[in-house]
């Protein structure tokens, strides 16, 4: 049977309450500051009181036109790291253990668990966390077992909270394998194509060249130690090309920047029903490696900790600032503008 357990008395109170602030997504363009209740763990679960919570752009994806895997009306936010206040029976954690953690979870049994390819598990999407926009957040039992993991004092909860779009690189990084001689392009300096440049400086790769039109967020990717151009000014061949914007045209355009053996990896996911064209010659006779890699599994997920874990590794520069959950809407009409990276939610 249930039994929640509470720890220090400011906690005990702060769960007293039977509702919440939220900001809830009720329809594309439209986001609610208002009260929720807060969610109770079932066998296994854990509740969060949310630290911190990033902004990502799949958020405003579904901000924009929705989104196929977040349920309008509904509590928005994917990305998190917090305290656990409640726990259920069995629950991997205890009342006031500080924890980061991803939003899904693969179930490790299927034909693609099995195969080494978590990241495409046929349930991963089956039970997840959604609705970190909150003070407290449910994580279901498979994702609090297999996906989240104790945060040390040495790291803040605001880059704790950057374990899930981090996982998805280090997917893309564990697919690529880089060499540190290796020449890099990055294409697109939103946070992903960010994250690519601090995975791949951390993987020991000496020349990365990041292309994009956002001056802002080029200067960012210096700082993280990237040479930085518009992407017209981008000449010559790579032996590895990142593309990170999730573009047609620059999918296709991106082609034209591996170098003969080298590798394409298509990181942007481009809008449903479109397609791309590419010189069949240049695949073939030039031999060039092309990949799309997905979601995370497992594996990736420890390796963007032990990133983060690092006391090198630093991704404070992709922090655009904090902002109040009251102005939720005005947030993602910022990055809609592309004005900042990542924006900070202390709910
Ligand atoms: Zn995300
Ligand atoms: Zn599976």
């Amino acid at each position: 049977m249930y039994q929640p357990t509470f720890g220090m008395a400011l906690i005990e109170n702060e769960l007293k309450t039977d509702t919440m602030k939220a900001l809830v997504l009720q329809a594309p363009g439209c986001l609610e500051y208002c009260s929720v209740p807060v969610p109770i763990p079932g066998p296994g679960d854990i509740v969060i009181r949310v630290r911190a919570a990033t902004t990502c752009g799949t958020d405003l994806k579904a901000f924009l036109r929705g989104h196929p895997q977040i349920p309008m009306p509904g509590v928005f936010g994917h990305e998190y790291s917090g305290t656990v206040v409640a726990v259920g029976n069995g629950a991997p954690f205890a009342v006031g253990d500080d924890i980061m953690g991803v939003h899904s979870a693969p179930c490790q049994e299927c034909r693609w668990c099995v195969n080494d390819q978590e990241n495409l598990c046929e349930s991963i999407m089956a039970t997840k966390v959604l609705g970190t926009y909150a003070e407290f957040l449910l994580i279901p039992e498979r994702i609090a077992r297999t996906n989240v993991f104790p945060k040390p004092d040495s790291l803040s909860f605001e880059q704790a909270s950057l374990l899930e779009p981090l996982a998805c690189v280090a997917q893309g990084v564990m697919r690529i394998q880089p060499k540190p001689q290796m020449e890099v392009l990055v294409i697109g300096p939103g946070a992903i194509g960010l994250m690519f440049v601090a995975a791949l400086r951390r993987a020991g790769v000496q020349s990365i060249t990041l292309a994009g039109r956002n001056l802002n967020r080029l200067e960012v990717g210096e700082q993280l130690g990237a040479k930085s151009l518009p992407l017209e000014q981008v000449h010559g061949q790579f032996d590895l090309v990142v593309e990170c914007t999730g573009n047609v045209e620059i999918w296709e355009k991106s082609l034209e920047f591996a170098r003969r053996g080298g590798s394409l990896v298509l990181f942007g996911g481009c809008k449903a029903g479109t397609q791309v064209r590419f010189d069949t010659q240049r695949l073939h006779y030039d031999d060039i490696s092309v990949i799309s890699p997905f979601h995370f599994g497992t594996r990736a997920v420890k390796m963007a900790r032990s990133w983060l874990l690092h006391p090198e590794f630093d991704l404070s520069p992709l922090f655009s600032g904090n902002r109040d959950l009251a102005d939720g809407e005005m947030v993602f009409r910022d990055l809609e503008q592309g004005r900042g990276i990542k924006y900070v939610f202390h709910p």
